[in-house]
């Protein structure tokens, strides 16, 4: 990577949510239309699908809801470019899709020089391929049916910039990976202090489901399991557990930009048949009056196990970590999925305490907020630039994904992504 893009990648960034307020006005809009045009033109690009050869070029998926109306102009024959191709095609440009285009032609986009970036990315996803230590779980029966050898992975950043590779489009349940969306739907739900008088946010130092809770008798935090119960017990007490779900269920596509979450009914079996650590950890949790008054604990432990057993794939996944990155608002569709607070939240408990008993090495070497889970799932979020999923069942003594940890690690060599490079660059 050259040095300018280094730079601007180690820049500290203002970390508002982008294109969320879109309300610039019309004749301003038609003057910056018409300024894109010629600045395209400069550039060699004269026509319509000139433009959408550059933008995909860039890496820019043209299909995401965001930018129907920009593709709706863009398609069809190859038109000169001109302001009112955009209104011919009776396409609504929004002001998000102009910043979109004119951040393009600058080299202003969210991930810059994408061609360069995705062929490291694809260098460094062979070379972790290679890698085959580690073993699949098997302390629930159903994930040790799982191909050892799956490999995807999936990128994508705030500019609605895509990359997919290997198994990327096949869906796996997200175990605890889910813990953080299940996190920030809580808080949705409850508040801040309401859920944190319940649970801490406090790294717990032991294993994901040892039998221990913090010096108040909360669980330690969100990302282990008696914490994640904690969590699900506060996610709409009142109504059945499948409607809790379905709750959960709509919360995750939605953050995904409507990727299809599912629901892996053998590994919701096969978790209930082999429930006595977390029964166990209820039973503690329950004895230390821990719950808010007048849970159904039977329900929160279901809707734990329910939600572990959600299905995304590595696409759906990254784009889950995008919004986080963008502080709660989807970059596929620019709807808000959660407030700046919630994120930022989720974030610092990701980046504490979502690595397993890794967390701080995870911190400290990787320097970005993270969560894997046993299936092999692991979400990578790079605030302000990008969300990032891998998806290979191999784990380490952790229970982290192997090759995703080989991932994280040669990424951070390559590219000043760590959220402290800034203050080490001159
Ligand atoms: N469902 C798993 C369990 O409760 C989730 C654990 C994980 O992914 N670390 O044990």
């Amino acid at each position: 990577m050259n040095r300018s893009g280094l730079s601007r990648f180690s820049r500290f960034r203002g970390r508002r949510a982008r294109f969320e307020h879109d309300r610039s006005d019309r004749a301003a809009q038609d003057e910056r239309l018409r300024v894109l045009c010629r600045t395209a033109k400069q550039a060699g690009i004269g026509t319509t699908r000139a433009l959408a050869e550059r933008l995909s070029r860039e890496g820019v998926d043209l299909d995401i809801p965001r930018l129907a109306g920009l593709k709706a102009a863009l398609d069809g024959e190859a038109r000169p470019l001109k302001p009112d191709v955009f209104e011919a095609a009776g396409a609504e440009i929004p002001a998000d899709a102009l910043r979109l285009m004119e951040r393009a032609l600058d080299g202003q986009l969210a991930i810059a020089g994408f061609g360069g970036f995705s062929g490291r990315i694809a260098n460094l996803f062979d070379y972790a391929r290679e890698n085959r230590a580690g073993t699949v779980a098997s302390y629930i029966p159903e994930l040790a049916r799982q191909d050892p050898d799956r490999f995807g992975l999936a990128v994508c950043s705030l500019d609605g910039q895509r990359l997919a590779l290997g198994n990327a489009e096949q869906a796996f349940c997200l175990q605890s990976v889910v813990k953080p969306l299940n996190y920030a739907l809580a808080l949705a739900l409850n508040g801040e202090n309401q859920v944190h008088r319940h649970v801490g946010r406090e790294p717990s130092g032991r294993r994901f489901n040892e039998l221990a809770l913090d010096p108040d008798n909360r669980p330690h935090n969100p990302m282990i399991n008696s914490g994640a119960i904690m969590c699900t017990a506060m996610i709409r007490p009142s109504r059945s557990v499948t409607d809790r779900q379905e709750l959960v269920q709509r919360f995750v596509a939605s953050a995904a930009g409507g990727a299809a979450c599912g629901f892996d009914e053998a590994v919701y079996r096969s978790e209930r048949q082999t429930a006595a650590r977390n029964l166990s950890l209820v039973k503690l949790m329950d004895e230390h009056d821990a719950f808010p008054e007048g849970a159904d604990t039977d329900a929160a432990l279901d809707l734990y196990f329910r939600t572990c057993s959600l299905t995304l794939d590595c696409q759906g996944l990254s784009v889950a970590a995008a919004m986080l990155a963008n502080g709660g608002v989807c970059p596929l569709t620019g709807h808000r999925v959660i407030d700046p607070r919630i994120g930022r939240n989720t974030l610092s408990l990701m980046l504490t305490c979502g690595m397993y008993d890794y967390s701080g090495e995870y911190a400290f070497s990787v320097g970005l907020p993270a969560k894997s889970g046993v299936s092999g799932g692991l979400m990578i979020v790079i605030p302000g630039i990008a969300g990032i999923a891998l998806f290979s069942p191999r784990l380490d003594r952790q229970g982290n994904c192997v090759r995703g940890i080989e991932f994280s690690r040669r990424l951070i060599e390559d590219y000043p992504f760590h959220i402290f490079a800034g203050v080490a660059t001159d």
